[in-house]
Order: C-alpha cells, then structure tokens, then sequence
C-alpha cells in the first residue's frame, strides 16, 4: 500500500497545468499567435548577463571536483557569508552565515522552515489570495491552515478578521508581498500594524508566533520599498528565491535567513538544518551557489515586466475592468464579470484568453493573468478583452 495522501496529491494536476496543457493544444490548432495564454508565472527575460559569465567563468576556472562536489549541508559558508553581508549592507540589519541555509528556490525554503516549527496540530494562517502551494506545504508539515482574506478594495491586511483567526495554536503567518497572484506590496502602515497584533497575540498567549516572509518576488516591484520584515518583527524567517530575480526558476535556487533578532535564533536554525536534512533538501546545488555569490548585486532588467503592467493595466482598466493596483511580481488580480470565476475562464476560452479562476488561491470571483509574456501578446490580446466585456455587457 503506497501513502494515499501523496498519491492523491500526485494525480491531482493543478489548475495552472490544466490551462498550460490546453493552450498547447489550442496552438497546434490554430497557430501561435492565435492563443493567448496568460496562465503561468514563468519570467519571460533572460537571466543578466552576468550569470552566464560567471558560470562560465566558474567553470573555466574552477576545479571541476570541488566546483561540483557537495558543499556542506546548509551550503557553501563563503555564499552564506557574502549573501549575510548582502542583507546587512542593504537593509542595516545584522547578518552572519551561522543563520543562513541555501535551498532549491522559494518551494524548498518555505517547506523546510515550515517543517522547522511546525508540531502536529498547530496552525499556520495565510493571507488570501495566496500561493495554492502553501496549503499543500503546511499541510504535509501537520499544520491546519487558516485562511483569512485580504480587504477587496486594496488587498492590504484585514485587521478585524485576522485578529479573531489568530490563536494560542497559530504558529507562523506567511506574507507574500509583492504578491501573487494580485501585485500587490503591503504598505510600511500594513506591516507595522501586523507585526504590533503580532506582538500583541505572543503575549496573550505566551507563545511564538513566527512571520515567513515568501520573497521570490522582492525585486519585481516598481517605483516602491518593499519593506524587509526582519527589521520590523523579530520573530522572521525569510524565504528567498533568485528564480524571478535572476530568471533562474528553473536551477532551483535559493535560501533561508532566520532573524539573528529572535531569542532562540539558534535553536530555530538548527530545526532549519533539521529539516533540510529529512527533507532530502541539504547542498543546494553547488554550481548555482557559487554562481549566486558572484551575482548578488544583479536583477533582471524588469523594465518589460513594467512596461507590460502599465499597458494591461492601464487599457483593461479603460475597458472597464477592476484589477487590484499591481506594484510589483508580475500578475493581474482581474474581477471576473460574473460571480463564477471558471464559467467567466470558459467563456474568455471562446476568445482564446487563457485565465486562471481565482478560487484555487482561495478567493473567489477573480481570474489572474500573469504578463510576463512579450509585449506584443499584450497588444494583440486587448481586442479580444475588449469583445468579452462587451459579451457581457450586451448580455445583461
Ligand atoms: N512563493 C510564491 C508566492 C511563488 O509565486 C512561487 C513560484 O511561483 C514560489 C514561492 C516558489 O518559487 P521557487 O521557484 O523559487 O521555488
């Protein structure tokens, strides 16, 4: 008998998969240019150049046998060292190695942390709309997850709603900002409120309460501060990930930073190496390592990302569409024009509009559409939002 859970897990193809599997065949059909796929988050730039020199630099010079020999398990300590150094130089806050463990992207931070400090039975709350892969991850760490929603007319923190679904069992809150999949970057006011209810409910109960802050889209933001969790709560965990910042998602990298600030930093990151080790996650891969610690003052040039925003915004919106403001990742949170959020997706189909429905971020009545896609897709795609909403509008 294999694990039925897992099993379950396995067959169950997302909803993201099922469009991506779709629009494939759609093309075959009718052509390329004819299918306009908005479902998946994959960056659409290259990684700077930078990255591919230093690889070939790296591997040029290196020795082959400790270039791609196991680093030790929470990673090579002189990227560990350089990526501390990053964080102190840039936000003002303390940094060593001794608290930082590199992983295979975002994913791979998130379960290991939550595995770290997650006991059977405890709760994690998350923030919707949110990444559908938290439950999945919370879940297989024994934690309950509790869903509170985000205010509909910003997407910022619903105070009143969270402050009743925190309990003496609440764990860790997970904050995504910028966020997928609405763009939306919690406000400095947002977090200061946070972090002070946070405090607050520690003390009522006389537990810890940990915030981890998912970062793969810290550098995706425009004309905005983001701003860096650990400074404000001390109780942080950072999950970072170079796989939009870099455009690397598919060489899996990343890594976990536990705040220096919390009491028992220590003990926290050793439940970090703890779980890595059960994980199987331990030596994230060496190439990408060093590569990292060659190229931490680079992004990818994100000026198509912005360029693409402002256009979809800006004529969605003329048309007469609400989208929640986006100020950073690279995802439109649309209102569906019906309360149905998958028959709405089902009649973009009839336009080739490939939509993702929002329910499975668990907020109903949306659709997200990611835009890192060329610019021209864009251009090409508004006539055919222009004819739905007009659908609907005859249609009423
Ligand atoms: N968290 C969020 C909010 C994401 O959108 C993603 C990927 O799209 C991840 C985590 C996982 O990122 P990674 O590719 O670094 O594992």
């Amino acid at each position: 008998m294999i694990s039925q859970k897992m099993e379950q897990l396995g067959k169950k193809s997302s909803v993201i998969r099922e469009i991506f599997e779709y629009a494939k065949k759609r093309r075959a059909e009718i052509g390329d240019d004819k299918v306009f796929d908005f479902s998946i988050g994959n960056p659409s730039i290259p990684a700077p150049a930078a990255v591919n020199e230093a690889i070939r630099r790296l591997t040029a010079e290196q020795d082959p046998v400790a270039l791609h020999g196991y680093t030790s398990a929470p990673g090579d300590l002189g990227v560990r060292g350089k990526i501390a150094d990053q964080i102190t130089r840039r936000f003002g806050m303390e940094a060593s190695a001794a608290t930082i463990y590199m992983t295979c992207g975002a994913a791979a931070s998130l379960t290991i942390s939550l595995h770290a400090i997650v006991n059977e039975g405890d709760e994690v709350v998350v923030l919707a709309p949110f990444f559908p892969e938290y439950r999945v991850f919370a879940e297989k760490a024994g934690a309950t997850l509790t869903v509170v929603k985000c205010r509909e007319e910003d997407f910022q923190i619903d105070f009143d709603t969270l402050d009743s679904a925190i309990t003496d069992k609440t764990k860790a809150i997970i904050v995504n900002s910028p966020n997928n999949p609405s763009g939306v970057v919690l406000s400095l006011d947002t977090i200061q409120k946070l972090t002070a209810l946070l405090d607050k409910k520690q003390q009522e109960y006389g537990t810890h309460i940990f915030l981890i802050a998912d970062e793969p889209y810290r550098e995706l933001v425009y004309a905005m501060e983001v701003p860096y969790l650990p400074l404000y709560y001390k109780n942080t965990i950072v999950c970072y990930s170079y796989s939009k910042s870099l455009s690397l998602p598919g060489e899996r990298i990343g890594y976990v930073f536990v705040s220096p600030r919390m009491d028992n930093a220590g003990d926290v990151f050793a439940a970090v190496c703890g779980a890595g080790r059960a994980l199987g996650f331990v030596c994230a891969p060496s190439l990408l390592q060093y590569t990292i610690g060659e190229c931490l003052n680079e992004t990818a040039n994100i000026d198509a990302y912005r360029k693409n925003r402002d256009l979809f915004y800006e004529t969605l919106t003329d048309i007469g569409y609400k989208i929640a403001r986006p100020d950073g990742a690279f995802y439109l949170f649309m209102k569906a024009l019906e309360d149905d959020a998958y028959t709405f997706c089902e009649r973009a189909k009839k336009y080739e509009l490939l939509l993702v429905p929002s329910d499975s971020f668990g907020f109903e009545g949306y659709v997200r559409l990611a835009y890192c896609v060329a610019y021209d897709t864009i251009e090409r795609a508004l006539p055919a939002f222009r004819a739905l909403y007009n659908d609907y509008q005859e249609s009423k």
